[in-house]
Formats: C-alpha cells, sequence, structure tokens
C-alpha cells in the first residue's frame, strides 16, 4: 500500500528518532485477557506503535532483560514470571514516552499504586504487576534490541500528528 496513508507528513513526522520505549505486557497481563486494556491506555493518550511481537520470552532472555537485578532476592523469581507464559511485547514512541509510560504503569507493586494507573487499576500482587515499562533511555537502549531487530521498528507517520503532538508556543 502507498500513498497518502503512509506519506510523511505533519511537524511530528519529520521527527522520526523521538524517544521509545520497550512495553510488555507480562505473563499475567496475557493470562488476564488484559492485553486489550492496556494497549487502549497507550494508544489513547496518543503513543505511537512501532513494534510488536507475541512471544514466549526464554529463560536465557529473561536474565538479559532483568540482568540490572541479578544478586537480589527475587531475581530468579522475577526470571520464572517472564519466561512463564506468553507475552506482548512492544515499541512505543513519543517525546518522553518513557516516563509518560511510566507514570501510567504506576508504582512497582500492584498494593503501592494509585488508582488510575495500570497497576493501581488491575493487580494488587507485589511481583505480579502486569507490565513492563523502560524505566531511562540507557534501558530502553539495552532492553528493544533483546526483543526487536532493527528492520522490525517501523518508522511512519500518524495522520493526526499534528493535532495530538500540537503546540501553542
Ligand atoms: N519484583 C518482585 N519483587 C520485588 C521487586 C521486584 O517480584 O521485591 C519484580 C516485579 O515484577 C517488578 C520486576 O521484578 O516489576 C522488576 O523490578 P523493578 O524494581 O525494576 O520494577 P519495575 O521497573 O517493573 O517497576
Ligand atoms: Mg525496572
Amino acid at each position: 500500500m502507498s500513498g497518502i496513508f503512509y506519506r510523511q507528513t505533519g511537524a511530528y513526522a519529520r521527527e522520526p528518532m523521538a524517544e521509545r520505549t520497550l512495553i510488555i505486557i507480562k505473563p499475567d497481563g496475557v493470562q488476564r485477557h488484559m492485553m486489550g486494556e492496556i494497549i487502549s491506555r497507550f494508544e489513547r493518550k496518543g503513543f505511537k506503535l512501532a513494534a510488536a511481537k507475541f512471544l514466549q520470552v526464554s529463560e536465557a532472555t529473561a536474565r538479559r532483560h532483568y540482568a540490572v537485578h541479578e544478586g537480589k532476592p527475587f531475581f530468579e523469581g522475577v526470571v520464572k514470571y517472564l519466561a512463564s507464559s506468553p507475552v506482548l511485547a512492544m515499541v512505543w514512541e513519543a517525546d518522553g514516552v518513557i516516563d509518560m509510560a511510566r507514570k501510567m504503569m504506576g508504582a512497582t507493586f500492584g498494593y503501592n499504586a494509585e488508582p488510575g494507573t495500570i497497576r493501581g487499576d488491575f493487580s494488587c500482587s507485589r511481583g505480579y504487576n502486569l507490565i513492563h515499562g523502560s524505566d531511562s533511555p540507557e534501558s530502553a537502549a539495552y532492553e528493544i534490541p533483546l526483543y526487536f531487530a532493527d528492520e522490525e521498528l517501523v518508522n511512519y507517520g500518524l495522520v493526526d500528528a499534528d493535532w495530538l503532538y500540537g503546540k501553542n508556543d
């Protein structure tokens, strides 16, 4: 398909290198039928989807993913959890997306997370908290290639980008 639907237009489309974050709907999110709910929150916020993959994470990848937590008491548990059942890995894009997504996710433990956040609304567990999101640009740069090859990240413009990302000043 070509033509107007994929034409790069608008201010945002001229800045294709907006920040990216790795979001994973974790095994409990998939098993609890929460994928649509979670995706719809990011979609309605105005983030742009750059990649998505439904997969079974291997224990080796889970170890690499959580390498920063190696040696902590919960490390083996969180590795097993991430590799316990399929997940939906996604890359979402927007200026400031890393911090915005973290706010939308809520605090790490479901029982601490504020109502209105994903974890606050749908989790009361400690470790089973539905979603992963990169916590810094450095984490995103490390995590995204664990799940996606460069060519799997799709560059395109949103036709309503000027409305989504409009500025008055
Ligand atoms: N986790 C856990 N027990 C803990 C701390 C963390 O089971 O005491 C799990 C939980 O699933 C969390 C993940 O390990 O999401 C990674 O921990 P981190 O502190 O990075 O939290 P996040 O960035 O996911 O909010
Ligand atoms: Mg983390």
